[in-house]
């Protein structure tokens, strides 16, 4: 019997956003200002694995100038740390590329909250670049 040990697989932490990445290639660089994402699909995606790993301040600055008064950095801390993310599952984009400067992303984040339950957050989500970088105006829960 031949027992196969993967030492690679091991080490490789996916990312958290389910796109089957590493995540240090991944959203890693994105959440660490190494770069900063090219389509709205993509800042889609860091903002998920910002909540993921509770990373407020990331989800605070992609969220657009004009609507960011809107969002309470303290309740969006709440939720995401009060909550286990499991998957995210994105069902379309329309526009969004990196040529484009509005781009609108549908999404199905699923998720354990505080006592366990597990939830379902579908939500379809406007994005609009400026200067060349994309920001986070608004999302319709669906
Ligand atoms: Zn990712």
């Amino acid at each position: 019997m031949t027992k196969i040990k993967c030492i690679l697989e091991v080490d490789m932490k996916l990312c958290y956003c389910h796109s089957d990445k590493p995540f240090e290639s991944c959203c890693e660089v994105y959440l660490s200002d190494s770069a900063i994402p090219v389509t709205a699909e993509q800042l889609m995606r860091s903002r998920y694995t910002a909540y993921a790993v509770h990373d407020v301040d990331y989800i605070m600055q992609t969220t657009h100038p004009a609507t960011r008064k809107h969002y309470d950095p303290r309740s969006i801390k709440a939720w995401a740390e009060s909550s286990i993310w499991q998957k995210l599952e994105v069902i379309g984009t329309r526009k969004g590329s990196a040529s484009d400067t509005v781009g609108f992303v549908e999404f199905k984040a699923y998720y354990f909250d505080s006592v366990q339950q597990p939830q379902l957050h579908h939500e379809y989500s406007t994005f609009k670049k400026v200067d060349g970088t994309w920001f986070f105006v608004e999302g319709r829960v669906l």
